[in-house]
């Protein structure tokens, strides 16, 4: 369910943002997006996420200009996070590091470097190595300190996912038969 509209969230844009991203299972699927994920069945394995509501997630995103849906003809669906998506990194950037700081005392759940030269991102998204803004497709994430593989069955898509690699570059999976 949608927040409910009320006069005061007239004059705030975070509750307007909200309104797009703030329904329970949505930043998750936006934040697999910018892992690579693609392909609807891949968002079912890692996020456990119900069919029915994973494809009302998905519309509401592709809806709002937040991903695009793109079919090939052939069958083969992909979402992907469109530009107006990909601004919405410095958010999950941040939550991110919230996260970390409050409720992972053994480290960061995950490292993000710069892909170019390996040094670590700062919280304000600069390079500590450079001092650049890194963009989204320079960023690569790897398990980090505070990481802990949680499945007893490991998927494939998790594997892959868990493996060091650059944001938004496509999750290969071995399509369906
Ligand atoms: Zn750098």
């Amino acid at each position: 369910m949608a927040l409910p509209s009320t006069y005061a969230d007239r004059n705030c844009s975070l509750a307007r943002a909200l309104e797009i991203v703030g329904e329970r299972w949505t930043l998750l699927i936006v934040r697999d997006a910018f892992l690579g994920l693609r392909r609807f069945g891949d968002f079912v394995t890692q996020l456990g996420i119900p069919r029915a509501v994973l494809t009302e997630r998905l519309r509401h995103l592709v809806r709002e200009g937040v991903l695009t849906r793109d079919d090939d003809g052939s069958g083969t669906v992909e979402y992907r996070l469109t530009d107006k998506g990909i601004e919405l990194w410095p958010a999950l950037h941040a939550l991110m590091n919230w996260g970390d700081a409050h409720y992972s005392p053994a480290g960061a759940k995950r490292t993000l470097r710069h892909d170019r030269d390996g040094a670590l991102l700062g919280a304000d998204g600069r390079c500590r190595g450079c001092g650049e803004v890194v963009p989204v497709p320079e960023i690569r994430i790897e398990p980090g300190p505070g990481f802990t593989p949680g499945k007893a069955v490991v998927d494939p898509v998790s594997v892959r996912l868990n493996a060091p690699r650059r944001l938004l570059e496509p999750l290969e999976t071995p399509r369906p038969r």
